[in-house]
C-alpha cells in the first residue's frame, strides 16, 4: 500500500472540562498531553509523506455545545469524533483510513498514587481483524522501548473494551492507553524528555508498520 493513500486519523483524549483524567500533583493532564503527542505524532508523519488528521484540537467543546450533564456534553464530543472520522471514511473508503486515539491510563479516581503501571492497547468488542492487526503494530513498538506491557493473555496483545469511538467508528480503530496517570513512576516518564520522544515514537512507528503491512 503506498503510504499516501492511507489517511491517519490520529484521536485526541477527553476535553479539560471532564473532571478527574490528571496526575493527582496536576503536573500531567491527559487532555493536554494526549494532544500534545498528537501533534508531534501528526507533524512526524506529515513530514514523512503520510496523511495525518487530528480528530479535535481544541481543549473544550465551543460555548453551544456545552452542557451542565457531564455525561450529555462527553456523548457530544464523542459524537463529533465519531462523525469526524465516520465523515473521512465516506470520503476516503473505511478500508483507506485509520483511527488511534491516544490516552493515558488511570487506575483510581480519587486524587491519590496507585500502584497498577505500564502500557495498553484496546480494540472494539466487535474488533475486526485489521484493528486487531493495527494493535499488535503499536503493542510491538511499545514493547521495543522496553516499557511494562499489560496484556489480557500472552498470546493476545489488545484489550478488547466496548468503547464509543472504537465500536462506532467504520475503520480500523484502537485506544492506547500509555502508561497511568496515577502512578508516580510512570508519569515521571510520561513528563520527561524521553518519555515524550518514546510515546510519539510508539505511534509514530507502529502506524508505519501498519500502513507497510497493508
Ligand atoms: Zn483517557
Amino acid at each position: 500500500m503506498k503510504k499516501n493513500e492511507i489517511l491517519v486519523a490520529i484521536g485526541t483524549p477527553h476535553r479539560k472540562r471532564e473532571q478527574g483524567k490528571q496526575s493527582p500533583d496536576g503536573k500531567l493532564k491527559e487532555c493536554v498531553y494526549g494532544r500534545e503527542i498528537a501533534s508531534e505524532v501528526a507533524v512526524k508523519l506529515q513530514a514523512m509523506g503520510y496523511k495525518c488528521v487530528i480528530d479535535y484540537m481544541p481543549l473544550d467543546l465551543p460555548k453551544q455545545m456545552q452542557s451542565q450533564s457531564a455525561k450529555l456534553e462527553r456523548q457530544r464530543e464523542l459524537s463529533m469524533r465519531v462523525n469526524f472520522v465516520n465523515e473521512l471514511c465516506r470520503q476516503n473508503g473505511a478500508k483507506n483510513v485509520l483511527y488511534v486515539s491516544i490516552h493515558v491510563d488511570a487506575s483510581g479516581n480519587d486524587g491519590k498514587w496507585h500502584e497498577p503501571n505500564g502500557w495498553s492497547v484496546r480494540v472494539g468488542t466487535k474488533a475486526s481483524a485489521k484493528s486487531k492487526q493495527l494493535a499488535d503494530c503499536l503493542f510491538d513498538a511499545a514493547r521495543s522501548y522496553g516499557l511494562k506491557m499489560r496484556q489480557p493473555t500472552q498470546k493476545q496483545k489488545y484489550w478488547p473494551q466496548d468503547l464509543y469511538v472504537l465500536n462506532n467508528t467504520n475503520c480500523p480503530a484502537v485506544l492506547t492507553e500509555n502508561l497511568f496517570q496515577d502512578n508516580i513512576n510512570d508519569v515521571a516518564l510520561l513528563l520527561s524528555d524521553e518519555g515524550r520522544h518514546i510515546i510519539e515514537r510508539i505511534h509514530v512507528e507502529g502506524i508505519i508498520k501498519y500502513i507497510e503491512s497493508l
